[in-house]
């Protein structure tokens, strides 16, 4: 059993990950951990799981609570404890699957926030399938498609809904999207069954940014994008539950 830190680059953090050096009885391993402590916020912890998506990770949250987080700064000598002693429960959540398809080549993406197809000068015109059959022309910006855990990030700021971890869904939000007589959508987010499978696709090949959590790049020739929930797929280690309510509060009310 080994394991390796992501830690965000501050004072708290990089003396925390000196004290968990000194303490966790496992080897480090920068290649292949198979445990992962992340130090930091929502944001570090997503792009820990990008770096290594089978290990197990342990986050604890450095400010307010978040949503990935499961340890506190005061629960640090916890955490000890249960690496050293496997005292730990886990929990799996769910992700996003996207296969992109330019004109050239087909990539294959997981995102556990969500993704979005965005081109900020210009509309975007996509036409938005739903277990095949046709849902609407969209243009406008962009779209967002996010997780349930995703709900309080991006698709938040959309004006998206607050979605419960425990209910398995994918939501569509619109990023200033165009309604007239000629271009009309549902213009409000759309939550659906993890069952459903949506697809994205282009009339003709355009330019179009894709992100995937907090990474991003451009795609020359976007043809589609199909997105689907794959479920229980990244591994959260915890010692006692925290109530999502009491995320959201501690996020967003406080
Ligand atoms: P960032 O732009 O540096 O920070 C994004 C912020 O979103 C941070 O405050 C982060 O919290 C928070 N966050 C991340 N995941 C969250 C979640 N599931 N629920 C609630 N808050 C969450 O980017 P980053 O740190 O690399 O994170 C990438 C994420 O930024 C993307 O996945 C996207 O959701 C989000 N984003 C949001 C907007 C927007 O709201 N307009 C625009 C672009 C991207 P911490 O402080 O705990 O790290």
């Amino acid at each position: 059993m080994t394991y390796w830190i992501v830690y965000k680059d501050d004072p708290i953090s990089n003396e925390l990950k000196q004290h968990l050096e000194q303490k966790i009885q496992l080897e480090l391993d920068s290649l292949s951990p198979n445990l992962v402590i992340v130090i930091g916020g929502d944001g570090t912890f997503i792009s820990a799981v990008h770096m290594f998506p089978n290990a197990i990770f342990f986050g604890i949250h450095t400010g307010h609570l978040g949503f990935y987080a499961n340890y506190t700064l005061e629960e640090v000598d916890q955490l000890i404890e249960d690496i050293n002693h496997k005292t730990y429960h886990i929990e799996k959540i769910d992700v996003l699957q996207c296969q992109l398809k330019t004109s050239q080549e087909t990539i294959e993406e997981f995102a556990i926030n969500e993704m979005t197809l965005i081109t900020p000068p210009k509309t975007l015109i996509l036409e938005v399938e739903v277990d095949g059959q046709l849902l609407e022309t969209f243009r406008g910006t962009g779209l967002c498609i996010s997780t349930a855990y995703g709900s309080t990030a991006y698709n938040k700021s959309l004006h998206g809904a607050v979605v419960d971890p425990n209910l398995k869904t994918l939501q569509i939000t619109e990023i200033a999207g165009i309604n007239s007589n000629q271009y009309r959508t549902l213009s409000s987010p759309l939550l659906l069954s993890h069952k459903r499978r949506i697809k994205l696709e282009t009339k003709e090949e355009t330019e179009v940014f894709v992100t995937i959590d907090h990474l991003s790049y451009q795609l020359h020739h976007f043809k589609s994008a199909d997105i689907s929930l794959k479920l229980e797929k990244v591994t959260v280690a915890y010692h006692k539950e925290t109530s999502y309510i009491q995320r959201v509060k501690r996020t967003f009310l406080k």
